[in-house]
Order: structure tokens, then C-alpha cells, then sequence
């Protein structure tokens, strides 16, 4: 049994020949000595290169670093991107300076709600809201939302005003707060949405009444990555879409809500 495991070791081919005679089958499974060198040598060849390209991992990944990425497979994905982008005819550079244009809105609308009030109320006969006439969200949704041929479009059902107004040429629409004072604590014109006659009615029963379906729409408003929302509310489907500056607007506004806004004031 010993000489039978040594013959089998790739480092001791010469104990081989001391196999008993009625085990010739089973060293025919075994290794021979020229094979066993050349198994060693491959082995050791396997390790060098493995090492090797570990070390050229690591001097890639470093470079990589070097560069502002996390590892060389970023770099790879983002060279990939920029070679996408460039085949597209959409330029790197404007991309970029599109998404420092938005970031630098962002710091200006956090500034601007830092330096806003928070929502007022004054006690009379019942809670009366003080502070709303502080902004004008009409007129920031009706330049999002009006098309080229000059109709504002619903934020639900995406049609156009059914009607104008009694004494001027412009769309009649509703601007609706799309929440309340539980999840809005300042007034913002991003908060509100362009609606319909028709979907504002709708909005305001089965979203901004029912506590379960403003929960969800808060929610989805704060991790969803996609400007178009659905709800679902007592069996109706509530659609919610946003023009792409007011939707990074309202994200900007929930992101300071839940990370810069002091409830004591001092934010
Ligand atoms: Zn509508």
C-alpha cells in the first residue's frame, strides 16, 4: 500500500518498479515518471502565470485608483460608456456639463429652502395656511409643462386643458400640492403637481385623502429612479408623470427634508 501511494506521487516515480506483479493493472491508472515531471512542470507553470496575473491585477487596479475609479473594471465600464456615448454623436463634455448644471441647481434650491421659512399656520376658526401665497407654483408648471403647440399638459392623464381661462388665452389647470404639511414642511413650487380639472379631483380623493396611498406615493417619490409613478389606491391605477427638471427639483426637495432640514430651525 505504501509503495502503491509513492508511485502515485508525482515527486517519487522511482518506487515504481517495486509494485508487486499482480498490481500491473493498477499502475497502468497511475502516473509515469516522465508524466509526473511534466505534471510538476505544468503545475509550476500554472502557479508563475497565476501570479503574474495577480501582480498585473494589481498594478491596474492601482492605476485605476489613480484615476478617480474604484477598480480597473470600472475604468473598463466607463471607457466603454464614453466610446458608447461618442458612437451615439452625444458628446461626453456636454453630458457633463449637464450634470454639473443640475448640481449646482440642486446646491442653489437647498440653499433657497435652508433660507425658507417653514410653513405657517394661523389659528382662527380653523388651521389657517399663512405662508401659501409666499410662492407661485403656476407659473413654474405652466413653463414645464406647456407644449410646443401651446397646451398645458396633465401630469396624469398627459392630455392636454380641456378649457382656458375665463379672460386670457392661457390653459386653465389646477396646481395641487402633492403632499401636505406631513411630508412638505416648507412651501416649494416643486411640490406641486399640473393637473386637470378632472385628475385633481381625482388626485385629491384617492391620493391626498387616503393616508395609505400618500405614504406610498411619498415613498416611491423618494426611491424611485423613474420620473413616472404608479399607485395603486382602492382599486383605481393613479398615474403620476414629472418633466425631468421639476422631477430632479422634487428629489432635491425630499433629499433636504430628510437630510439637511432642522424641525428646530437651525438648519
Ligand atoms: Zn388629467
Amino acid at each position: 500500500m505504501y509503495h502503491r501511494l509513492l508511485a502515485c506521487a508525482p515527486r517519487t516515480p522511482l518506487f515504481v518498479e517495486s509494485l508487486p506483479a499482480n498490481e500491473a493493472s493498477y499502475r497502468q491508472n497511475c502516473v509515469s515518471p516522465v508524466e509526473a515531471i511534466e505534471f510538476s512542470e505544468a503545475a509550476r507553470q500554472r502557479q508563475s502565470e497565476n501570479t503574474l496575473k495577480r501582480l498585473e491585477q494589481d498594478v491596474r487596479n492601482r492605476q485605476a485608483k489613480e484615476l478617480g475609479f474604484d477598480s480597473c473594471d470600472d475604468a473598463e465600464k466607463a471607457a466603454e460608456i464614453f466610446n458608447l456615448l461618442k458612437k451615439q454623436g452625444k458628446s461626453p463634455d456636454v453630458l457633463l456639463e449637464e450634470n454639473r448644471a443640475r448640481e449646482r441647481r440642486m446646491e442653489r434650491l437647498i440653499i433657497d429652502l435652508s433660507d425658507t421659512e417653514q410653513k405657517g399656520y394661523e389659528i382662527r376658526a380653523r388651521s389657517i395656511r399663512a405662508t401659501g401665497s409666499t410662492i407661485n407654483p403656476r407659473t413654474a408648471l405652466r413653463a414645464r409643462y406647456t407644449t410646443d403647440d401651446n397646451k398645458v399638459q396633465c401630469q396624469m392623464c398627459s392630455k392636454g386643458m380641456p378649457f382656458k381661462k375665463r379672460n386670457s388665452d392661457e390653459d386653465y389647470f389646477e396646481a395641487v400640492e402633492a403632499l401636505g404639511k406631513g411630508h412638505f414642511f416648507k412651501e416649494h413650487e416643486a411640490q406641486y403637481l399640473a393637473l386637470c380639472p378632472e385628475c385633481a379631483a381625482e388626485y385629491k380623493e384617492y391620493v391626498k385623502k387616503d393616508p395609505k396611498a400618500r405614504e406610498t406615493f411619498h415613498d416611491a417619490l423618494k426611491n424611485s429612479d423613474s420620473p413616472q409613478i404608479h399607485l395603486e389606491s382602492h382599486g383605481r391605477t393613479i398615474r403620476i408623470w414629472f418633466e425631468d427638471k421639476h422631477w430632479q427639483d422634487l428629489k432635491t426637495v425630499l433629499y433636504y427634508y430628510e437630510n439637511v432640514y432642522d424641525p428646530d430651525g437651525a438648519d
